[in-house]
């Protein structure tokens, strides 16, 4: 606490797991003795450096860059990069924390990482956005590499950040090196799926959350927030199974369509002309746009926060809960504050936390990792065959352990303790470094 004292995102991801642990713990009492604890919430390596670039008017302008090396136990570094004002190294370390348990989660042999700066690519050319990624870049060579650290994209971070980071780092090193990054084009090593595989997989682990308790989510109405990569993914398989998806928000405000969110126009909008989630209502007969105000307000029977940070909070819950929502899957990391969580699960309400409902991207951009590695290419249906059965196997996970340590449906505890032991066991059995 003392060490982390002002790094208010990386304290709250970091109790949420560890207040959940002492049933694991009173099973593994090695575990203490071998200060995995102590260990894992301090960093294996953070680096933090100056990002300088030239704007349009050739003005000089300087972010900072981070990247946090959190733990390497069970393979390289692996986690996004933000690009986003409101990026601190107390954001990054919330996410590498987070992406130590669910890249544990996938089974797939990958350690935690996270990066990123506060860089805002809103608003900036294609030519600027370019310039800093080449700039990121040439101090982020000497930290990456397909054994050590493999970043990927996260908010503001999508396949065209990924593909000039990945020109810049071709260039700096002379080598095609594939694997350094993933979320690449599906013409230059990218992985079939990746660019859906977020928000495919937490509608996966809904329907599984679902199905488990009752019917799938097949005639459901979902309230989703975001309109990014991870949002627009999981409403076109919320539809794809039969659901409905009515919302779809951003920084400003939120849309309600009740014909259903139409994915051509959101992907035109936020893919294509880069705009605003309020241009959808401008161009869609019978959509409206909310400005400022609550998604949560909207009646649904399930819930997929999709933005970011802290954006569910305990008002947001109680609407959802006195609207009769049935379950509420993260898309985002840590997008439900603990206070919110707590209502959510006191009401009965099925919740999946991200990093068990979202690690269907990394999951992918594993799978990524393993066709550069062996050069071959996965089509589409095979990759998404993976996904879902990866998915499956973490919902059925997290299930499991919940179940063993005493609140089976707890997915919360389930997620934690089941990521917990296997990163645990590597720690010990590879002594203390
Ligand atoms: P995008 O940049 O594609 O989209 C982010 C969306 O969230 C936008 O609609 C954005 O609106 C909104 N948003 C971002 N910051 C804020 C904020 N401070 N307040 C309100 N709205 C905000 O990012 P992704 O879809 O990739 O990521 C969304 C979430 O999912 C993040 O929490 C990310 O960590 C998580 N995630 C992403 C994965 C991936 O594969 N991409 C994997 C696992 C988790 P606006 O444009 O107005 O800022």
């Amino acid at each position: 606490e003392q060490r982390g004292s002002n790094e208010r995102e990386f304290l709250q991801a970091a109790h949420e797991v560890l207040d959940t642990l002492t049933p694991v713990l009173a099973e593994h009492p090695e575990y203490l003795e071998a200060g995995v604890l102590e260990r894992l919430v301090e960093p294996e390596r953070q680096i933090i450096f100056r990002v300088p670039w030239i704007d349009d008017d050739d003005r000089v302008r300087v972010n900072r860059g981070f990247r946090v090396q959190f733990n390497s136990a069970l393979g390289p570094f692996k986690g996004g990069l933000r690009f986003h004002p409101s990026v601190t190294l107390s954001v990054v370390k919330f996410l590498g924390f987070e992406q130590i348990f669910k890249n544990a989660l996938t089974q797939q042999r990958i350690g935690g990482g996270k990066g990123g700066s506060d860089f805002d690519p809103r608003g900036k050319s294609d030519r600027e956005v370019m310039r800093f990624c080449q700039s990121f870049m040439t101090e982020l060579v000497n930290h990456i590499g397909e054994d050590i650290d493999v970043p990927a994209g996260d908010i503001g971070v999508g396949g065209r950040e990924i593909g000039y980071l990945f020109g810049q780092y071709r260039r700096l090193t002379g080598r095609h090196e594939a694997g350094v990054l993933t979320g690449k084009g599906t013409g230059w090593g990218g992985a079939q799926v990746r660019t859906e595989a977020t928000g495919y997989g937490v509608v996966y682990f809904l329907d599984e959350m679902l199905r488990r308790a009752d019917d799938g989510i097949e005639g459901r109405r979902a309230i989703v927030s975001g309109s990014g990569n991870v949002a627009t993914y999981a409403i076109e398989k919320v539809h794809q199974l039969g659901g409905t998806a009515v919302t779809a928000s951003d920084s400003s405000g939120y849309v309600v369509d009740e014909s259903g969110i139409d994915l051509e126009l959101l992907k035109q909008i936020k893919e294509v002309e880069r705009g605003r989630i309020s241009d959808y209502a401008d161009r869609k007969p019978g959509a409206h746009f909310v400005d400022g105000g609550s998604v949560w307000d909207v009646a649904g029977e399930v819930a997929l926060p999709c933005a970011t940070q802290n954006e569910l909070d305990a008002d947001g819950a109680r609407a959802l809960i006195s609207n009769g929502v049935r379950a509420v899957a993260e898309g985002a990391n840590m997008p439900t504050t603990p206070e919110a969580v707590s209502l959510l699960q006191e009401a009965g309400v099925l919740f999946g936390p991200g990093k068990a409902a979202n690690a269907g991207g990394v999951a992918t951009s594993a799978l990524e990792m393993s066709q550069n590695a062996s050069r071959e290419r996965w089509d589409f249906a095979t990759s998404e065959s993976r996904l879902h059965d990866i998915m499956r196997d973490v919902h059925d996970a997290a299930y499991a352990a919940s179940e063993r340590y005493g609140r089976p449906g707890d997915y919360v505890l389930g997620a934690n303790s089941a990521a917990f032991v296997t990163v645990a066991q590597a720690m010990v059995a590879q002594g203390v470094i």
